[in-house]
């Protein structure tokens, strides 16, 4: 199925980038498990190797089952083209490497995945880029942070994990005004709750380890282009609107119009670069994309009935979500994300370290794992664990303090959930 654009998402899930395996008649996706794949001849080689033709060469660049991944992810976000490669923290570098050089920055929210602050407030420094955090509730300072060396703006749509939801319009229109690329972060909100291209973003980035899979079984990543953004505008972007010379000078928005992009990020970011995702992996999260609406749906009532009982008990301090009416966010969660926000929260336990640690230890169902975004309800403590390396400010800046406590609300009996959260929260303050 190539062109999808008159089916719904539902259709899309399941067809989108598949068809029948022209050689066999498979109907699900072979994995095709090869490294290499065999030229007509010369002149075949030569046309592949030159991008006048499309086709496989080598499994580090492109593959049968991942490149059906990649056509399903870009149908579902409403993109040109997409690139998968071995995981979420591979993308985000996948989607800063042909905008960025020494001395680039991007202007980054301060409300990110933990990793992905580490990733650009430390290692991309190596690189010679820099990041630059900003509060996103403040487009005016979004502007004010963009400067002459700015080649991106980097944000989550519903942000990982602190009940936070972004206005991408808002956002938009500012990098828009600057001429610069947004990047949104679509991992926790997936594109069934949320379309960041729509809304004016440049590129989507996935964690597709997460909901896309929604089994917990491997690790992937996802860079969705909207082939929208105009690369030849000005000088700052010369990957793609100048000679590339890490590929024989070939101009890539101009040879590739609406893919230069995609293009680029294959045939020099996974090429030389080589996060490549492999068509195991490719295979799991196809499988799981299928039922993506279904989950997001049920993630997201099941987060919502929990949230509303947590915030109710006594025992709980408080509860960020931006699905609860309490929640500053829920106004603009209503107007951005009409579908909900998805499955993921915190809340506050009055007992403080403590309390976190045997209500852990207690539940039966939630899994205390570092992970989200799993069809099985999994819980983290932050404090002693992923965030335990920080001073109590920064934790509590992390929106991580010792009383917090983060869920990944699963897909099973929302009342089974809610009794073995009763259970444990018993236990804990016993
Ligand atoms: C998990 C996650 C990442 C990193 O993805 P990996 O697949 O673990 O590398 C990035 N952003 C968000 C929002 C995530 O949840």
């Amino acid at each position: 199925m190539t062109d999808g654009k008159e089916y719904g998402f539902d259709t899309l899930q399941i067809h989108g980038g598949a068809q029948p395996d022209p050689a066999t008649g498979a109907r699900q996706t072979p994995i095709y498990q090869t490294t290499a794949y065999v030229f007509r001849d010369a002149e075949h080689a030569a046309k592949l190797f030159n991008l006048e033709e499309v086709g496989y060469i080598y499994s580090r660049l492109t593959n049968p089952t991942v490149s059906a991944l990649q056509e399903r992810i870009a149908l579902l976000e409403g993109g040109a083209g997409a690139v998968c490669c071995s995981s979420g923290h591979a993308a985000q570098i996948m989607a800063l490497f042909p905008l960025m050089g020494p001395g680039c920055n991007v202007v980054a929210s301060t409300r990110l995945y933990g990793g992905t602050v580490t990733q650009f407030s430390q290692t991309i420094k190596r690189f010679g880029w820099s990041a630059k955090f900003v509060d996103f509730d403040d487009p005016a300072a979004v502007a004010a942070a963009i400067d002459d060396n700015t080649r991106a703006v980097f944000g989550e749509s519903v942000a990982n994990p602190g009940g936070y939801v972004t206005d991408i319009r808002a956002i938009a229109d500012v990098s828009d005004a600057a001429g610069i690329p947004l990047i949104i972060d679509n991992t926790s909100a997936t594109p069934y709750l949320c379309n960041p291209i729509k809304q004016g973003a440049t590129l989507v980035v996935h964690s597709t380890t997460k909901y896309l899979t929604g089994n917990g079984t491997v690790t992937g990543g996802c860079v969705v282009d909207s082939g929208k953004f105009d690369w030849s505008a000005n000088d700052k972007f010369p990957s793609l609107s100048q000679p590339e010379p890490a590929y024989h000078g070939l101009v890539f928005h101009e040879a590739l119009g609406p893919m230069a992009f995609t293009f680029h990020s294959i045939a020099v970011g996974l090429r030389d670069l080589g996060m490549t995702l492999n068509p195991q992996a490719a295979h799991y999260t196809l499988m799981g994309i299928e039922t993506l609406s279904l989950r997001m749906a049920r993630h997201t009532e099941n987060a919502e009935k929990i949230a509303a009982w947590l915030e109710r008990d006594p025992r709980v301090e408080y509860v960020t979500y931006a699905g609860l009416p309490s929640s500053p966010y829920y106004e603009r969660a209503k107007a951005c994300y009409p579908k909900g926000t998805g499955g993921l929260f915190t809340f506050a336990l009055k007992g403080g370290y403590d309390a976190c640690v045997k209500l852990v230890n207690s539940l039966e169902l939630f899994s205390h794992v570092a992970n989200l975004g799993d069809a099985r309800s999994l819980i983290i403590h932050s404090a002693s664990t992923t965030h335990r390396q920080l001073t109590p400010e920064q934790q509590e800046a992390a929106g991580a303090g010792p009383n917090v406590v983060r869920l990944s609300i699963g897909i099973e009996d929302a009342d089974d959930l809610i009794a073995d959260l009763d259970q444990a929260l018993a236990a804990a303050s016993a």
